[in-house]
């Protein structure tokens, strides 16, 4: 079996470096928010281009985190896609603040910049664009019209470490930026991890008290934070794999060629990529009238794709009735398209030139 993305096999890959990190930590005797994350922060944010990283629990606190920080809260509304993750929304609503839901561009699934300003109300704070599939979204445009609405961006990158946008990463554009570290993320740990990014040092402190209970010094609250800390194991195994982060997106970005010039004479529509932007193919998606019977084919086959995503947010029971949510043709016409193709760093370049093989045995 081919599965769609494959964490095990990246662990095996640096396989004694990360065992070596997970002892230093187990013998150091320090388990979260130590000296690992703390080194972890800097590398990290030393890599994106930022002056403070501050690390958390997972992705989705990231954003709950960033909004927070920008004093976001009931009331207030806070623009994004449909088409994305679930977290990018759940996040919004752990801050008691409303979603409210853009289409997206057809050509590249991010979201559609001239779709914002119609959303802005006067309760709008903030926009938050998700680099999704490992694609930069465009975001000059987005930052012009949040600079005219006086609106915070906070930029969700759990898909695009290290992506750029104009030779710079992504991470770097908005008020703040948030990472996740789930395993399968271009950048993945062990378990749950998490990031915010900021160049500015008021909110990057104010991210550092929330994630710990608000505490100034130890055991004093000043403002009303919560938990969202990040593990010394998670942060030792990163700081191991962020230094192959570069060279793992070099491999995805040769396999999405192999299904380019493959599959570029199928019916199949292939990714296109934005001008003047790297993409680091945390997904290949390619869209086919016929996506339900090519999932089942490839799956006869042992090839393991997927679907990101098959329900877009405001389908989904637990957020019917959004407001935006009658706007989203586009997001509505590529769900019943997507399919995603295996893709990650250890994927033998033998078995994308099978899983090529089989798309096109599919269409003949
Ligand atoms: C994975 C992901 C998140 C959430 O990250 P978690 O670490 O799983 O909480 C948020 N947004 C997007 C686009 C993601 O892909």
């Amino acid at each position: 079996m081919i599965l769609c993305s494959n964490p095990k096999a990246q662990y095996l890959s640096h396989k004694d470096e990360i065992d070596a990190a997970i002892r230093r930590v187990l013998d150091g005797g320090w388990y979260i928010l130590g000296e690992e994350v703390k080194a972890f922060e800097r590398q990290f944010a030393d890599y994106i281009g930022v002056s403070y990283g501050v690390g958390v629990g997972s992705g989705t606190e990231a954003i709950h985190l960033a909004l927070a920080c920008c004093g976001i809260g009931p009331k207030d509304e806070v623009i994004t896609v449909s088409h994305t993750a679930a977290a990018t929304v759940a996040a919004i609503e752990l801050t008691g603040a409303t979603p409210v839901l853009v289409d997206i561009e057809p050509d590249f699934f991010t979201m559609a910049p001239d779709r914002l300003e119609a959303a802005i109300t006067p309760r709008t704070k903030a926009i938050i664009p998700v680099h999704l599939y490992g694609q930069p979204a465009d975001i000059d445009p987005v930052l012009q019209i949040a600079g005219r609405h006086h609106l915070r961006v906070i930029e969700d990158c759990a898909q695009a470490h290290g992506a750029t946008y104009k030779n710079k990463r992504i991470g770097s554009f908005g008020d703040m930026a948030c990472f996740s570290f789930y395993p399968t993320k271009n950048l993945g740990a062990l378990g749950d991890a998490g990031m915010v990014v900021t160049g500015d040092k008021e909110l990057a402190r104010k991210a550092s008290l929330l994630r710990q209970y608000g505490w100034d010094k130890r055991y004093v609250s000043n403002v009303a934070g919560w938990n969202s800390r990040m593990d010394e194991i998670q942060a030792a195994v990163l700081r191991v794999k962020l230094r192959y982060l570069d060279q793992d997106n070099a491999m995805r970005v040769r396999l999405a060629q192999i299904y380019e010039e493959k599959l570029c004479k199928n019916e199949a529509k292939l990714p296109k990529k934005r001008a003047n932007s790297t993409h680091v193919y945390h997904l290949y998606v390619i869209r086919s009238k016929k996506r339900d019977e090519l999932l089942a084919f490839l799956k006869a086959k042992d090839i393991g794709a997927s679907i990101h995503y098959p329900v877009p947010v405001h389908q989904q029971p637990a957020w019917e009735k959004l407001p935006g949510c009658d706007k989203l043709p586009v997001t509505e016409q590529i769900c019943r398209e997507i399919i995603s193709l295996p893709i990650y760093p250890e994927l033998a370049e033998s078995n994308a030139q099978r899983i090529t093989e089989t798309i096109m045995a599919f269409t003949d």
